[in-house]
């Protein structure tokens, strides 16, 4: 079974006016919206340019909004838009590079300059038993390897694309930097380190900036939960103000 499918991808080039173009592609039935966007780009324009590397939701890489929403268009099956037009953009709140490729450099920038990081240390135990279990061995004999776990987040920037507070104030941690806080807050008991993060947090351009659209939640397709952990973090900042007011 294969499927006809019209693409619409904004095409844009720096000095040049932007344009919507249109490209009849068929796919299989199972293919997802990536793959299309390979066959306009192998079969229509060579010119096309967007970004993919795993296929399959770890790397983050082919983020653009699809209809209007962020997504991951290596997960995204072209069945779900029931065969009609598909619309494809880059993500909003970031330069674009090209057609659907940004410049995610402002990104990283952010969690640079924010101190913190992404991946998780070395936790060879755990991660042992977890790979016996998904293997339906004994957890308990599991050898120790060691593995380097990563965070849910794959630093996509759909979060930040769909943010509402993004586009007006482009130092804003955004969504995904002020997660991160949130974990290394769950990771740490030491009180120097706690405070350091909730001070982090609690800046200028930190929690309190965000407006509560839960966008970035809804949008996010590894299911980090964003919006929950700027709410929780506000909750702790609050929690350390009324200490130190009441000297407990
Ligand atoms: S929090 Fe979610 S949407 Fe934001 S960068 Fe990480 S994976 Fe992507």
């Amino acid at each position: 079974m294969s499927l006809q499918v019209t693409l619409k991808i904004l095409r844009s080039r720096p000095h040049q006016e932007q344009r919507y173009d249109t490209f009849d592609v068929t796919v299989p039935d199972a293919a997802n919206v990536l793959d299309a966007i390979e066959q306009a780009w192998a079969h229509h324009d060579r010119d096309l340019m967007f970004r993919h590397a795993c296929h399959h939701a770890s790397c983050g890489t082919c983020a653009v909004r699809i209809n209007g929403r962020e997504k991951l268009p290596c997960i995204a099956p072209v069945k779900d838009y029931d065969g009609g037009e598909i619309k494809i953009e880059p993500l909003r709140n970031f330069p674009i590079v090209g057609d659907l490729v940004v410049d995610v450099a402002p990104f990283f920038q952010n969690q640079e300059a924010s101190d913190f990081i992404i991946t998780r240390p070395t936790e060879n135990e755990l991660d042992g038993k977890a790979i016996a279990h998904t293997q339906g061995l004994d957890p308990e004999s599991a050898p120790t390897v060691p593995f380097n776990r990563f965070e849910n987040c794959v630093e996509c920037g759909i979060c930040l694309s769909a943010c509402p507070t993004m586009s007006a104030d482009y130092k804003f941690f955004g969504p995904a930097g002020l997660a991160a806080i949130k974990r290394q807050l769950d990771k740490t008991t030491d009180a120097n380190e706690r405070e350091k993060l909730l001070h982090l947090a609690d800046d200028e351009h930190g929690v309190w900036r965000c407006h509560s659209a839960w966008e970035c939640t809804e949008a996010c397709p590894q299911s980090v939960f964003p919006a929950e952990s700027i709410m929780a973090l506000r909750k702790e900042i609050n929690a350390q103000r009324f200490k130190k007011f009441f000297r407990l």
